[in-house]
């Protein structure tokens, strides 16, 4: 089964799909993190990609599915947490249509009050070897530049500069805001406030998900 993580760039889902992975055995599944793989190693999609994803933008709903469908298990009793998609109403409705082991059953909605966002963003910074996230100012890495893991070299995402994430922040309230008002209609949307410590969120959210096994 699928569990939809939604929530503005910035509120966090992506570390909790990671926490909650490595904690409860989940499949983490970004597909942000493809589609940098994609670029990274020079695909013929990542060469499609790459610029549109520095500016910050959408790339197209025919290209994430291709991404999506390479991507997604065939296991039966798997649970995937899937971070990023949708993001749209119309990629909501594709993932609703590939069903049988690949059913949602739960959309998580991380919630965070729009002007914490912006500083979330611009302030991260990233393992350019591991992915592991740091921030400046609330979570630094012990020398500054250098990844307390790897000791990778810690760089800005070219779609975390301030003008960037401007652009992300109105795509999701234009976008990605009526995917949330589509799962709860549907009835299996849970809110959680993601203003709060990561390992408390991590907690709850692994509670609303047991519940639906
Ligand atoms: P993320 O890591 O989730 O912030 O995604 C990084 C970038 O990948 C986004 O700004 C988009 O350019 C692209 N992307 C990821 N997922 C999607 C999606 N579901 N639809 C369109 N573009 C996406």
């Amino acid at each position: 089964m699928i569990v939809v993580f939604i929530g503005a760039p910035g509120s966090g889902k992506g570390t909790q799909a990671s926490i909650l992975s490595k904690n409860y055995g989940y499949k983490a599944l970004s597909t942000g993190e493809c589609l940098r793989k994609h670029v990274k190693e020079e695909t013929p999609i990542g060469i499609k990609v790459k610029e549109i994803m520095e500016k910050g933008g959408l790339v197209s709903d025919d290209i994430l599915l291709q991404v999506l469908q390479a991507e997604l298990g065939s296991k039966a009793d798997e649970t995937i947490l899937l971070d990023g998609y949708p993001r749209n109403v119309e990629q909501a409705k594709t993932l609703g249509r590939l069903g049988g082991v690949h059913k949602v059953a739960l959309a998580v909605m991380f919630d965070l009050p729009q002007e914490l966002l912006l500083s979330r963003l611009t302030g991260r910074r990233v393992c350019s070897q591991c992915g592991q996230n740091f921030h400046i100012e609330s979570l630094p890495s012990k020398v500054s530049g250098v990844c307390d893991i790897c000791q990778g070299k810690l760089i800005q995402r070219a779609d975390d500069f301030e003008e960037k994430v401007r652009t992300r922040l109105e795509l999701y309230e234009s976008f990605t805001k009526p995917v949330v008002d589509y799962y709860r209609n549907l009835g299996i949307l849970e809110l959680v406030n993601a203003d709060r410590d990561v390992a408390k969120i991590a907690i709850e959210v692994a509670e609303i998900i047991k519940k639906l096994n």
